[in-house]
């Protein structure tokens, strides 16, 4: 047994699809495949405008240029995500403020963002840990009361809904991943979502290099030129053959990912009542999409003790972000806001488990593995 911590699912209709878009011809960005996936995107999130791009990292990139971050602006964040969250921004000359997150789903304390709040802040990025949401009512609120723009950085969160809306629907610009490490794949990817329709025009000028192009195939304009920065974010039509038939799947997915999750859950919870490790934690509001299985052990030698003993048996189990203030750039280009105990203590005790499709045949051993080394 050797047991991966995650291993790309297939459908078995990517290689087809992609010799469909291979007999096409059009091999470049925007083809028949491209227009299916985002439409997909449209009609499943309920976004007013989706652009795939070639990463979620470019299309936190696009959403920086969008919403014209200038140098100096502050960017609310936790500290607990992903390092491109930051990075698209300071990219541009902005500046991560970084908040504590909830013990409770490790997302960024809405209770804590107000104090964050400066005359320079532009925006306010969530990231929905775990593909579980964050407390977006009350964000949405600080955000339209202090007159700021909410990105969410749902790369993980494709799926998933807070009160019923899926994620990516709710702020005024979202993120998403397709990277194979995601639940929906097609090996690097990803999608600029835009519900602000403001912002619709000039998202797809930024994602074709600053031009307007996607104007002159639609007829809008005579000639295409360069009417704005920009850069090459679209991805070829060969990624999105291969995402289509992701897409296609994504119910089939998720329902065998949320199994897994919960046969792990149900496992555990006798450890959790002993006090030995503490299980994720759902709220209400959130129906989650299975991204992600965690444990938190007592402490960081704990879980240092627990990887290790896994990986001498071959299941690979690992711990996730160093909290961005921590890190070289986060202290160089970022700031926080009051002390982020909560993202110091559980960055230290957090451990995700193996969980992929296929898991099912090999996870009561697992599971018995687990138990035995907590
Ligand atoms: C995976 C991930 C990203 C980056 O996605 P890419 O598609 O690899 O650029 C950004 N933010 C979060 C929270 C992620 O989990």
């Amino acid at each position: 047994m050797n047991i991966p911590f995650n291993k790309p699912f297939m459908t078995g209709k990517e290689l087809w699809y992609i010799s469909q878009a291979h007999a096409n011809g059009h091999l470049a960005g925007d083809g028949v495949f491209t227009k299916k996936c985002s439409t997909w995107l449209e009609q499943h999130i309920g976004c007013k405008k989706a652009l795939l791009t070639h990463s979620c990292t470019a299309a936190l990139e696009i959403a920086a240029i969008l919403i014209n971050v200038k140098p100096g602006d502050e960017i609310i964040m936790p500290s607990y995500t992903f390092v491109s969250t930051a990075n698209a921004f300071v990219l541009r000359g902005g500046v991560p403020v970084f908040v504590d997150i909830r013990p409770d789903t490790l997302n960024i304390d809405e209770a804590l963002i107000e104090a964050a709040i400066t005359p320079k802040t532009k925006a306010i990025v969530v990231v929905h840990y775990a593909g579980v949401s964050c407390e977006m009512d009350t964000i949405m609120a600080i955000a339209e009361k202090h007159n700021l723009l909410v990105i969410e950085d749902a790369a993980q969160g494709i799926m998933s809904t807070y009160k019923g809306r899926p994620l990516g629907s709710i702020g005024h610009l979202a993120a998403l991943s397709f990277h194979e490490t995601k639940n929906i794949i097609s090996g690097e990817g990803g999608a600029l979502l835009v519900n602000d329709s403001t912002f619709v025009e000039q998202a797809e000028i930024i994602r074709e290099k600053g031009t307007n192009r996607s104007r002159f195939f639609r007829g809008q304009v005579d000639k295409y030129t360069w009417v704005d920065l920009g850069s090459s974010y679209l991805p070829s039509e060969l990624i999105a053959a291969f995402l289509w038939a992701q897409m296609e799947d994504a119910d089939i997915i998720t329902k065998r990912r949320l199994s897994i999750w919960d046969t792990y859950h149900q496992n555990f919870e006798l450890l959790e009542q002993q006090g030995r490790i503490r299980r994720p934690i759902i709220p209400v509001d959130c129906i989650h999409n299975a991204h992600m299985y965690y444990l938190l052990l007592p402490n960081l030698d704990r879980r240092t003790a627990f990887i290790t003993a896994l990986k001498k048996i071959l299941i690979w189990a690992v711990f996730h972000y160093i909290p961005l203030h921590s890190s070289p750039m986060g202290e160089k280009y970022g700031r926080k806001s009051g002390e982020l105990h909560e993202t110091q203590l559980l960055s230290d005790k957090l451990v995700r488990l193996p969980l992929w499709l296929g898991l099912e045949e090999y996870q009561n051993e697992v599971i018995q593995h687990i138990i035995a080394e907590l």
